[in-house]
């Protein structure tokens, strides 16, 4: 089965972890742009691509995939749009994320660090600060440019070539983080062998990922965007790093990005967490195993489109905007045609690199936030749902007549 880890581009018919042809469709959004191929004003819109999203379900191993693989060649232009340094939740979730596994595997100023999809370097940051000065930082982006220079950095995917490059700042790492970047990948072999390669036997792997079971019980469909190959269980993850003889250790569910599963994996041996096997059983008690479980957020996800639709057609007259552009507002968007049809603008923060550029496949524009106080907008509907409570109680006061509309988990007008 390793051989097929790493993923070809195309439809596939099977699961991505274990192989099976027993895979079910339970969604279907049609055909999208990239969630990030966001085009400058003034250049050719015609340009824009759109890839199928499709959502297949592999009961044995609790995972939902897409089961379209666009080539990631395509998915991470040199020219990456976000960026986590300049999101103050992110950078305090990296903060706490840091403290936690600094004690738990009780890292000191010897220990080597590595994160996998670093970015900006803004987890990294935090371990400097905590005293984990030999930190090495791996992305193939652009904005790996961001990172403070005492990173060391390999822009670069993960793979066993990378990793013999890596090796050579430091040696072997005590602890390997990966956080929102290994539901991405479609070489799965690659990476998992190049971090086996960058390791040392009892060193610990951490996955941070976005989480089924969250994923579910906030119905965030807005998930399922094309660099999203697979939403993981617990399950799945144990299933997938078993092949490569990586055992679970602990595992947690946290609140980031709306809900995230956190995986501690090691080749060597120590001890395990019981908190293991809670989540196991939790995965069952919610059903993330029926096929049920699927078509019911797919009925769901219809309730709330018709619900929409209504209240905007109802107040086509206003002056309507929505607020911020994380990756995952485009599949909104897109699946809910009221959104498309009727918001003057996406107001993105003044930093934003993603600021006077066209929403992917439309016409909106996506501007700095400030514009809001002078727009005055009726309704501001806000597409970082998951921030809905930092963003409201942020503009309510600046905008008091306006009203916020939140569109998941549930349709709300505040
Ligand atoms: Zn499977």
């Amino acid at each position: 089965m390793i051989s097929k880890h790493n993923i070809k581009d195309g439809f596939i018919n099977y699961c991505q972890i274990c192989g099976s042809k027993k895979i079910k469709n339970v969604l279907d959004l049609g055909h999208q742009p990239l969630a990030d191929d966001l085009k400058n004003f003034g250049s050719n819109k015609l340009g824009t691509n759109f890839y199928p999203i499709s959502i297949g379900f592999c009961k044995k191993c609790i995972l939902l995939q897409n089961n379209y693989i666009v080539d990631d060649r395509i998915l991470y232009t040199k020219n990456y749009h976000y960026r986590p340094g300049i999101t103050k939740d992110v950078v305090n979730n990296f903060k706490e994320m840091s403290l936690k596994l600094l004690k738990l595997y009780k890292l000191n100023s010897n220990s080597v660090v590595a994160d996998i999809g670093c970015n900006d370097g803004s987890l990294l940051k935090e371990f400097k600060s905590l005293g984990i000065l030999k930190t090495v930082g791996i992305d193939p982006t652009n904005t790996i440019k961001y990172a403070p220079r005492y990173i060391k950095t390999i822009q670069d995917f993960m793979n066993l070539k990378c990793s013999k490059k890596a090796l050579n700042f430091y040696g072997k790492m005590d602890l390997i983080t990966t956080t929102n970047v290994f539901a991405h990948t479609n070489k799965l072999k690659d990476f998992i062998l190049g971090v086996k390669k960058l390791i040392k036997k009892d060193g610990v792997f951490v996955i941070e990922n976005h989480y089924l079971g969250a994923i579910i019980k906030k119905k965030q469909f807005d998930s399922f965007y094309h660099e999203h190959l697979r939403t993981y269980s617990l399950k799945s993850l144990i299933n997938l790093l078993k092949y490569y003889g990586f055992k679970i250790i602990d595992a947690y569910t946290t609140d980031r990005y709306g809900g995230n599963i956190q995986a501690h994996f090691t080749l060597g041996n120590r001890k395990k967490s019981n908190k293991i096997k809670k989540i196991l059983i939790h995965e069952k008690k919610e059903k993330l195993d029926k096929e049920i479980t699927y078509k019911k957020l797919n009925n769901e996800i219809g309730d709330i489109d018709l619900k929409i639709s209504k209240f905007l057609d109802k107040n086509k007259n206003k002056k309507i905007v929505a607020k911020a552009f994380p990756a995952r507002a485009s599949i909104l968007i897109h699946r809910f045609s009221g959104i498309k049809n009727h918001i003057a603008f996406v107001g993105e923060q003044p930093t934003s690199l993603k600021l006077n550029k066209f929403v992917p496949g439309t016409n909106i524009q996506i501007l700095s936030s400030k514009r809001f106080k002078k727009y005055k907008p009726d309704i501001m509907i806000i597409l970082a749902w998951h921030l809905f409570d930092t963003i409201y109680k942020k503009w309510k006061p600046k905008l008091k007549k306006t009203k916020f509309v939140q569109i998941l988990p549930n349709f709300k007008i505040y």
